[in-house]
């Protein structure tokens, strides 16, 4: 049978451009788990996925609420889950003051790493159910969340701290909208996500790996200066930055490129090895890297399982 691949935020950027990948090779059949319905439709007409290698269905990241509804509508249709890619995201640089979830959570954070933590633990029973070779749990990571690196060192750098706004709830009444209890910053708010998404996916694999036999991925796709992730910045920044990736840093991939990238770290057998942050060299040869020092503690990724637990209702 073919493989039936869940991947969410696929109406643009990478997620559009794995579903495409994934849907040409005609082994996989992609839930693109989207949440403006007729957008996904329309993007999966035009970059010509043949309709019957995909299926649309919603899903708001900003409610726990559809998180909820999209696992039980998924349940309805008895496909099996083989691989679940937690791909959407947003990215909101230019915010000067925070917008919020329908549950109340900091955007960024709320959708990036709080739906998807929801997604994920609902989903884990069905990828345990599925009899497909090799079942993988994918999380988006990035190089911006790395301090080791030079991306992940342009101000304002990420950081957790004590993660004492989330725990306060992250709602901006009486607690910050900032995971570590600071100031508002927009652009802060989603690299602090990604190291959630990274810490995430670790704590996935130390907890369900041996037991289970998924395996738990994360990667940095590479410099994708032309998806919609870079919508809300200023307009120059959006004219210059991908010719500055293109030819100065030299970090440019293409949508493409970076969909046969993710695409690899679905169905791959040469992929298959679990708590890995892969990453892409010039050659386009993947690797291992290596993930910043708060990217990969184990002590703050327990805690921010157990604080996010309790935010999404699971504890
Ligand atoms: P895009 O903005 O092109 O795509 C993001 C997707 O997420 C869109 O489909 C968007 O839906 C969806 N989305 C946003 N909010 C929600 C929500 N509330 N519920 C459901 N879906 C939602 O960005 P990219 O393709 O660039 O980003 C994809 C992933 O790659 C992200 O995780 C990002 O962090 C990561 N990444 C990107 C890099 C880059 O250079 N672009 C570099 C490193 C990592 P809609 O179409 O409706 O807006």
């Amino acid at each position: 049978r073919k493989g039936v691949v869940v991947v969410t935020g696929a109406s643009s950027g990478l997620g559009l451009a794995t579903a495409k990948a994934l849907a040409e090779t005609g082994k996989w059949h992609v839930i693109m788990a989207c949440r403006d319905f007729l957008k996904a439709e329309k993007a999966a007409q035009s970059a010509g996925m043949a309709k019957e290698s995909y299926t649309v269905m919603h899903l708001d990241l900003a409610s726990l609420d559809s998180v909820r509804q999209f696992v039980h509508n998924f349940r309805q249709s008895e496909r099996p889950l083989d691989v679940l890619v937690c791909n959407a995201a947003i990215y909101r640089p230019t915010a000067r003051t925070p917008t919020y979830t329908a549950d109340g959570y900091e955007m960024s954070v709320g959708v990036n790493h709080l739906g998807h933590f929801l997604l994920a633990n609902l989903l884990l029973e069905d990828l345990k159910k599925s009899d497909y070779p090799s079942r993988r749990l994918i999380i988006l990571g990035s190089i911006t969340g790395n301090t080791n690196t030079l991306a992940g060192n342009v101000p304002p750098k990420a950081g957790l701290g004590d993660l004492r706004g989330l725990a306060g709830g992250l709602n901006g009444r009486n607690s910050s909208a900032m995971i570590d209890g600071g100031d508002f910053d927009g652009a802060k708010a989603y690299k602090d996500s990604k190291i959630c998404n990274m810490l995430t996916m670790q704590e996935f694999h130390r907890r369900f790996h041996e037991e289970t036999g998924i395996t738990f991925a994360s990667l940095y796709p590479g410099c994708i200066a032309t998806t919609g992730l870079f919508r809300e910045h200023i307009p120059l920044f959006r004219l210059l930055f991908p010719p500055f990736q293109r030819f100065i840093t030299k970090g440019f991939v293409s949508e493409e490129e970076s969909g046969r990238r993710l695409a690899q770290v679905v169905s791959d057998p040469s992929l298959v090895k679990s708590g890995v942050y892969w990453s892409w060299n010039k050659d386009s040869a993947s690797f291992e890297n290596q993930l910043s020092q708060e990217a990969s503690d184990t002590a703050k990724a327990r805690k921010l399982w157990e604080v996010s637990e309790k935010l999404v209702g699971l504890a």
